[in-house]
């Protein structure tokens, strides 16, 4: 029985969905993504259902830490990656659309497909140090 039954994640956890696992431990699954944004795109989740990074225990955090940093290793001498991009999206907002906690791990190629979702451009000095005290507090 999955732990949450209206959540993908979870039904892939309990085997009620297919997947292609490609590393697991205590604490995490990790199996690949099915719309890869480059070869070897996956996922790493935690066994125990949290909705986003506001909700994941600090423990499952880390252990979901430790499998990205194992596949980006993988990714690295098994397909020639020459980089790879970590991307957690949390919230709605945040372009979240499965709302159990997950990491891509991307791996990246030269000249891949892939781009940077914003503009870098200079902010104005003021308004980052603002910011930057708000976000302190
Ligand atoms: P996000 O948009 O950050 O919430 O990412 C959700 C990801 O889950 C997307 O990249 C989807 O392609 C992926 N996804 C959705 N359903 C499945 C599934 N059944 N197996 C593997 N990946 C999935
Ligand atoms: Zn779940």
């Amino acid at each position: 029985m999955p732990a949450d039954p209206d959540c993908i994640f979870c039904k892939i956890l309990a085997g009620e969905l297919p997947s292609t696992i490609v590393d697991e431990d205590e604490r995490t699954v990790s199996f690949m993504d099915i719309n890869p944004g480059t070869r070897g795109h996956a996922l790493v989740i935690p066994r125990e259902h949290a909705k986003d990074l506001l909700e994941i225990s600090p423990e499952d955090l880390a252990a979901c830490s430790q499998a990205a940093q194992r596949l980006a290793r993988k990714a690295s001498e098994n397909l020639g990656a020459t980089g790879v991009n970590l991307v957690n999206s949390c919230g709605a907002a945040a372009w979240q659309t499965v709302f159990h906690f997950h990491m891509h791990v991307i791996p990246r190629y030269e000249n891949d497909p892939l781009q940077l979702p914003w503009i870098p451009k200079p902010g104005d000095p003021d308004e980052i140090k603002a910011a930057g005290e708000d976000l302190k507090r």
